[in-house]
């Protein structure tokens, strides 16, 4: 019998297995390498620091009083030279540039109560306002803005690409909120920006809502993501060339706005080293470190190992979880990873659909290097890079440290993944021997099918054992139904139903229960996302606030999405659809 195929091995991520000890001696505990979900990183210590006896006030209605702070940022050095032309620049991490305001009539088109009211402390009410569309389109700057633009580098698709930088976004400031969380508030398609190359420092309105709708849909989803407030839409005429066929059309205008605790990437580090540009590379890190690992001791010697034990074991943990939901970044290149592990720039990315591990969300990837099944590898690449930018600055024993630390990523990976796979099977208690091969094995099946990856585990939790068993009582579970065809699925689900049955105790419900809290219902999958657009090309942005609405909720079934066909086969012209890095 077959136990894996050779896809799902680069799936599992484990082709390498490396003794353990490489990385248990950079974690702080073993919990933090083995529990990710029980301790509490940099992230959530922070916050939860915070929260700590506050309570939340009333929320703003006045966009005069909102006030951001560029204070930390500005005292970096900054770029000498003054103009938005597009230049190389040197010895700085920011260049000061503002926005240029959209033109023609502005219309905002979406807006994320959860963000507004949640993390800005405003009332959602005021996105209504005039006010709004000034200031989060980039024609007003609060009190307290002094917008920035970042200087970072990046190897795209393998190779060093130099200079990139914010080429059309610009960070206007610091918010910290009430409950003492500190957000970097990024306007994205707001204009030419020293690091602007050939663009014209615009986003289109089809790119604007894939990113509004797919961060926000990540967050809800339990992956760590930046997040979007709004879009904002002009009459503003940009030209693009969507497929690279030659045939330029003209689109709209749009501006996002997004939030994350830090925009810096790995290529903030990358062009500061391969600049030599050693004092201002240790100042970024030490800023990073400060800012964002509060665990890390500042004094301490080994910060920099630490560090990138830390950003290892984060980012194992992050592609691990886009596994988990059948995601596709589609642009993995190192100035797109974010050093705080979080999901960064969204552009040509997927929800797989059909199971299969080398799924290319982005038609312009010919090679499929960053096929979902290739991202962990991917990862490890970026983490090399990383470490490359790194090693300036490290001790020679250090580095050797950090070699070890990147060793130990596969396994870290592994375990993670699994971790997450048995949850998505509820496989609960002790590890037994055969939870790696029964994961194994339906992954196979999945492969061999096609079956959908999202709705094979919603159904799996939605079925009751004695359906799963018996098959010809769940005909309106298409994924499964699909699976079912399979000659040796009557094998795996005998021996799934057995793991399931040894672990005993609770009921079919409760088991349902569980699992349907951890197998979303609804992923944003491209069909979707094109059906809204297409409408909202039109000036229609209702079935973004749909799209919006379901996916605030991933986990429960909904009329409305029921309705619209969310989590039914996906149409037939779902698979004629293609996604380009144009935006
Ligand atoms: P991305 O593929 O969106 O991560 O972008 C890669 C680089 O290209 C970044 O430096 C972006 O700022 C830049 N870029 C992408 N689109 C534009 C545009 N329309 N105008 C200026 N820069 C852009
Ligand atoms: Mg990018």
């Amino acid at each position: 019998m077959v136990i894996y195929s050779a896809s799902s091995y680069v799936l599992l991520g484990v082709a390498n297995v490396i003794i353990m000890s490489a990385c248990m001696d950079y974690c702080d505990t073993i919990e933090s390498c083995h529990g990710h979900d029980d301790t509490m990183s940099d992230r959530q210590h922070y916050i939860h620091a915070f929260n700590f006896n506050k309570s939340v006030e009333k929320h703003l209605h006045d966009l005069d009083h909102f006030k951001l702070s560029c204070k930390k940022l500005l005292a970096f050095p900054l770029d000498q030279v003054d103009g938005i032309f597009v230049r190389s620049v040197k010895n700085c991490i920011f260049s000061e540039s503002d926005p240029t305001p959209l033109k023609g009539p502005l219309r905002l088109v979406a807006v994320s109560k959860e963000v507004i009211e949640g993390m800005l402390d405003l009332d959602v009410a005021v996105s209504k306002s005039e006010d709004f569309l000034n200031y989060f389109s980039g024609g007003r700057l609060f009190p307290g803005s002094s917008p920035l633009t970042h200087r970072y580098g990046g190897h795209q698709f393998g190779y060093w690409a130099g200079q990139l930088g914010d080429g059309r976004a610009h960070l206007l400031g610091e918010y910290t909120s009430r409950k003492g969380e500190r957000w970097e508030l990024q306007l994205k398609g707001s204009g030419k920006t020293p690091y602007s190359r050939s663009g014209d420092g615009r986003a289109v309105v089809r790119s604007s809502v894939r990113e509004f709708l797919c961060s926000e849909a990540m967050h809800f989803l339990g992956v760590p993501t930046s997040r979007a407030a709004s879009i904002i839409v002009s009459e503003e005429a940009v030209w693009r060339d969507q497929f690279y066929n030659g045939k330029v059309k003209k689109e709209r205008g749009a501006v996002v706005l997004r939030l994350a605790t830090s925009w810096f990437r790995i290529g903030s580090l990358e062009v500061l080293a391969k600049a030599e540009e050693l004092d201002l590379l240790r100042k970024l890190l030490d800023f990073v470190i400060q800012e964002h690992f509060p665990s890390i001791d500042s004094n301490d010697p080994g910060k920099y190992l630490i560090f990138y034990s830390r950003v290892v074991n984060e980012t194992a943990h992050l592609i691990a979880q886009w596994m988990s939901i059948g995601f596709a970044h589609g642009v993995c290149n190192t100035d797109n990873f974010s050093l705080l592990s979080i999901t960064i720039d969204y552009g040509p990315f997927g929800f797989m659909e059909a199971y299969n591990p080398n799924f290319v969300p982005n038609t312009s990837d010919e090679e499929g290097r960053y096929s979902i099944g290739a991202q962990a590898n991917v990862g490890l690449f970026n983490l090399e890079k990383l470490l490359e930018a790194l090693t300036p600055v490290l001790t020679i024993e250090q580095r050797q440290g950090a070699g070890l630390v990147l060793k130990g990523y596969p396994r870290i990976y592994q375990m993670r993944f699994h971790k997450l796979f048995k949850a998505k099977l509820d496989l609960l208690g002790e590890e037994e021997e055969e939870d790696e091969y029964l994961i194994a094995f339906l992954l196979k099946l999945m492969e061999d099918t096609g079956a959908d990856f999202t709705m094979t585990f919603r159904q799996l939790s939605e079925a009751s054992m004695q359906q799963l068993h018996n098959m010809s009582n769940i005909q309106v579970m298409w994924a499964l139904q699909n699976l079912a065809s399979h000659k040796m699925y009557p094998e795996w689900v005998s021996m799934y139903l057995h793991r399931l049955k040894r672990q005993g105790g609770d009921s079919d419900e409760e088991r349902q229960h569980r699992m349907k809290r951890i197998n979303p219902r609804y992923v944003l999958r491209n069909w979707m996302a094109e059906s809204a657009i297409r409408k909202a090309e039109g000036n229609d942005f209702s079935e973004v606030e749909l799209l919006q609405r379901t996916l605030v909720q991933p986990y429960l079934t909904q009329d409305a999405a029921e309705e619209a066909g969310y989590a039914a086969q996906p149409p037939w012209w779902a698979q004629g659809l293609n996604v380009s890095c144009s935006s």
